[in-house]
């Protein structure tokens, strides 16, 4: 198959009058168009980009939407998150496994870490949830989250001992799976113990994958970390030895000075959330600082319910915009930058060979309109799908080679039929008094 685009975006810029060849999920060459080829997908008017990453989501929190948008976190999360997310059976988890993938991909989304932590002491809710991306036609990356403390629902709980096996059985099970990676994510330096973040740290040793942790979002993390393991939260992790370039750090809002030097010294990694972080009224991570010191950085939306919308496009200009309203200067992340965060630069700190359009690269990819409002005038082009585009852009994807939008549908499943069991399941919810 060869994609024939107006327009695509390569190493070298923009490049008109050239061809993608696509073959086995990969793209295979980028060549001039030349004469028509059977199989040839033409795409007048339209530009091809690389599909975006999305390197941090809880995907059943879509299903919360809307319950408790002005809460502040811990009344979100006593009133919302605990209660609702206990009502969800394996069919609930994986509607809303699906629900997201789906608006994920209609907003050019073409990979998505779900950090996953309804388990159930076991992995078939995660099965669930890899069975509705394989449906659905997203690239995974089911982040097994290992979760201990004491003071969160029962079913996210177990022993690390329990935790390492599974999260190393769900790996074995998935080790050849084109679209589908597992990887292990310790919850946090609150939601779990040292014992089960050394587990998830040992694992991801052991398999050679990244892991995933939540770091620093809330201010309370940082004193509550100080006070009970007498280290804020990136030197306890040092501390651990699990900081290093297999860790992934999410949000890292609360750093000090020496904290973000010691991540970069480290080569960890940082999975952003700037419209979540707002959301909750977090607070501002030091981007910029973060990239000077060497720190990798991928952008993620987070769950459905923190921020509420679910596109990378968008996360690419909040990263930009609110560290220009931080540091008051304009040029405080060009769009060049924020761009390659949601795309090469999350798929390198995820270790997938995604993010860019080149050959060999998986063929994940994305069309968007050049008629749509919103990129005229066209200057720069770039600047104006990080800026300027409206969602309604994004006209086709395609995820491992397969067209999963076409003119602006899913071609995998009926969106009515799914919006229909969503309202369904949800009738009724609201937060608890
Ligand atoms: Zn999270």
């Amino acid at each position: 198959m060869r994609l024939l685009p107006e327009l695509v975006l390569t190493g070298a810029g923009w490049e008109a009058g050239r061809a993608v060849a696509v073959t086995d999920g990969r793209i295979a060459a980028v060549q001039p168009a030349g004469p028509p080829q059977p199989g040839d997908v033409a795409l007048p008017g339209r530009a091809l980009l690389p599909g975006t990453v999305n390197a941090h989501c809880h995907t059943f929190q879509s299903l919360l939407r809307g319950l408790g948008d002005d809460l502040d976190f811990m009344a979100w999360r006593d009133r919302v998150l605990y209660p609702l997310s206990e009502r969800l059976d394996r069919g609930g988890i994986a509607l809303g496994a699906s629900f997201a993938f789906a608006e994920m991909l209609l907003r050019g989304a073409t990979t998505c870490v779900d950090f996953f932590y309804l388990n159930d002491d076991g992995n078939d809710n995660a099965e669930a949830v890899i069975e509705a991306a394989r449906a659905v036609g997203i690239r995974l990356v089911l982040a097994r989250a290992m979760y201990d403390w004491e003071g969160a629902p029962k079913r996210y709980r177990e022993t690390p001992t329990d935790a390492r096996r599974r999260v190393r059985e769900l790996i074995a099970a998935h080790r050849h799976d084109a679209a589908c990676t597992v990887q292990p994510a310790p919850h946090s330096p609150h939601g779990a113990s040292e014992a089960m973040i050394r587990a998830g740290w040992e694992v991801a040793e052991s398999e050679a994958t990244p892991f995933h942790i939540h770091v620093a979002e809330g201010r309370y993390e940082g004193e509550r970390t100080l006070r009970e393991h007498g280290a804020t939260p990136i030197r306890y992790l040092d501390r651990l030895g699990v900081l290093g370039p297999r860790m992934i750090g999410v949000h890292c809002v609360w750093l000090d000075p020496e904290e973000i030097a010691l991540m970069g010294a480290r080569d960890a990694a940082l999975a952003y959330c700037p419209s979540s972080n707002m959301f909750l009224g977090d607070g501002i991570t030091r981007l910029p600082e973060l990239l000077r010191a060497g720190v990798r950085v991928a952008l993620g939306t987070d769950g459905g319910c923190t921020n509420n919308r679910l596109s990378v496009f968008e996360e690419m200009r909040m990263a930009s915009l609110l560290q220009r309203v931080r540091l008051l200067d304009g040029t405080a992340l060009p769009a060049t930058t924020a761009f390659a965060l949601g795309t090469a630069s999350g798929a390198q700190v995820l270790d997938l060979e995604a993010g860019m359009v080149a050959p060999g690269r998986l063929a994940d990819l994305v069309a968007i309109d050049l008629a749509e409002p919103s990129l005229h005038p066209s200057h720069d082009l770039l600047a104006s799908v990080v800026y300027a585009m409206s969602e309604r852009a994004v006209t086709d994807v395609w995820v491992h080679g397969r067209r999963v939008v076409e003119d602006g549908r899913l071609t995998t499943l009926s969106m009515e039929d799914l919006l229909a069991r969503v309202r369904e399941l949800t009738a009724g919810w609201r937060a608890t008094a």
